[in-house]
């Protein structure tokens, strides 16, 4: 490893522990050189020297050996330098030496495991995970297969460029940020060592902001830049943000690409439907791998729910889990506020958990989700939106100007009926139900190619829900 890299790593690490001002004082200044198999941390004076030796060097020292994997220091005071290649966060002397640093030979580990786990407890808080968020405990189903395969696929092979960047895509409450989390965690685990950084979209930006007015973008740049791992949730945040905050992130994105280091993204759209987003970084986030996630289905719903439970060491009957999971459909997020529901109230009346006291706890849930429009509203909607006549989207009639405004009105009366395939069909002047399903494949692709359409059938959608 570089002594770069190791340094940079170090002073993060205890930029974080000693929090922004113990570390502008006292840290930020302190320049590092490699020199008889060892590394000298130099303090700028003798006083500086002494304060630090007294409060930081024992953390410092720390650090440092684990990050290199065992390699020593010491800390010096600049008097006492040689000449040779000396690093500083604030201020870049002289390059650092390419070559791989190793452990000396001579050095045994004398530290012992416990420090070793508290500073890898440390670097583990730098990278922002949750830890909660782990391929066991996300739901593999339909839905999710692909993207959870692939996920898992990442963490074998960070940086490869089949899939770099990684874009995960799909509705509020789908598991991304889980799964990206999940992928973090994993390559964490396999090397903790490694340079993780999770971070949501608005934090970018505010980092952003926050170097524009301090003028410190080469070490914004120096930071993200010295990352093996980067995943940044919701990426469709920067694309309404009008300062630098594109162009810095196209600028780390690159350099991130370049060197092999993975790039993980999650969006609530495919790269080329997000609005107000440069072309290049279109471009860029669609130039490795794109995966979506969809709504789970019912099947999967209830197995979310009783691993859910399970995980809360809750016993949860068959038909309470299917009730939830049959009445909840929209996301993950609102399945397990559901069931957290169902749980206290379960627990609040005393009277345990029951389908009878799931029925209880979600009823004003259901009320507002059953306000349902019909097949009908929905018909009648379309037409006046269209300015078309009931009879001619009911007819056999297909030419585009009827179609495709049927198509649209079947594939909403899915979405927001409970009717099924063969029902909606036949409310459409009996047609198959092999019809329906073509209409919604028909609109389902329309909507990612054509903005106007989604923008439209989105206005539609929430026309009928009112
Ligand atoms: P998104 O980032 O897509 O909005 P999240 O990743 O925040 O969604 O997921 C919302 C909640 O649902 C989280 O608590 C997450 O653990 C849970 N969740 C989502 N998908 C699954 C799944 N397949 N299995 C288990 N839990 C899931
Ligand atoms: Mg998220």
């Amino acid at each position: 490893m570089e002594i770069n890299i190791i340094w940079q790593q170090c002073l993060s690490l205890l930029k974080d522990q000693l929090g922004e001002q113990v570390y502008n004082t006292w840290i930020a200044g302190l320049k590092v050189q490699f020199e008889n198999d060892k590394f000298q941390v130099i303090a700028s004076n003798r006083l500086v020297h002494d304060f630090i030796k007294n409060k930081y060097w024992d953390k410092i020292n720390q650090v440092l050996e684990v990050l290199s994997h065992g390699v020593a220091s010491e800390l010096i005071s600049a008097k006492n330098t040689s000449k040779s290649t000396i690093t500083g966060e604030s201020n870049h002397i002289e390059a650092a030496p390419k070559e791989n640093i190793k452990p000396s030979p001579t050095r045994t580990r004398t530290k012992n495991n416990a420090i070793d786990k508290e500073i890898l407890e440390s670097l583990q808080s730098a990278t922002k995970l949750n830890n909660n968020y782990t391929f066991d405990t996300l739901v593999k189903g339909n839905s999710n297969q692909l993207a959870y395969a692939i996920g898992l696929h990442v963490t074998q092979q960070p940086g490869n460029r089949n899939h770099n960047p990684l874009f995960v895509y799909g509705g509020v409450g789908l598991g991304k940020t889980h799964l990206m989390q999940a992928i973090g965690n994993t390559i964490y685990k396999n090397n903790p060592k490694a340079k993780i950084r999770y971070l949501h979209a608005n934090d970018y930006i505010q980092d952003v902001v926050k170097a524009s007015m301090r003028q410190g973008f080469d070490e914004l740049k120096k930071y993200y830049n010295s990352l093996d791992l980067l995943l940044m949730d919701d990426i469709q945040f920067i694309a309404g943000d009008k300062t630098k905050t594109q162009e810095e992130f196209f600028y780390t994105f690159n350099t991130l690409l370049d060197k092999g280091k993975q790039v993980i993204m999650t969006c609530d759209t495919y790269p080329k439907n997000i609005n107000n987003l440069n072309e290049r970084l279109i471009s860029r986030f669609a130039s490795g791998l794109t995966v979506e996630i969809q709504p789970p289905e019912l099947e999967m719903r209830v197995a979310i729910i009783k691993c859910k439970a399970e995980q809360s060491k809750i016993n949860l009957d068959d038909d309470v889990a299917f009730y939830i999971a049959q009445n909840i459909k929209s996301n993950v997020r609102e399945l397990e506020g559901a069931l957290n529901k169902v749980l206290y109230q379960a627990q609040f009346s005393g009277k345990g958990i029951s389908l009878h006291v799931a029925k209880e706890a979600l009823m004003d849930i259901l009320a507002i989700e059953s306000r349902n429009v019909s097949i009908d509203e929905i018909q009648k909607a379309i037409c006046d939106f269209y300015k078309i006549r009931i009879s001619d989207l009911l007819s056999a009639k297909r030419t585009q100007i009827i179609a495709r405004p049927r198509q649209i009105a079947m594939t909403l009366s899915k979405e927001l009926t409970q009717h099924s395939l063969p029902t909606i069909g036949n409310a459409f002047g009996g047609r198959d139900h092999t019809t329906v399903l073509h209409a919604q494949k028909t609109v389902n692709s329309l909507r990612k190619t054509d903005e106007k359409f989604d923008r439209e059938y989105n206005l539609l959608i929430q026309m009928l829900n009112n």
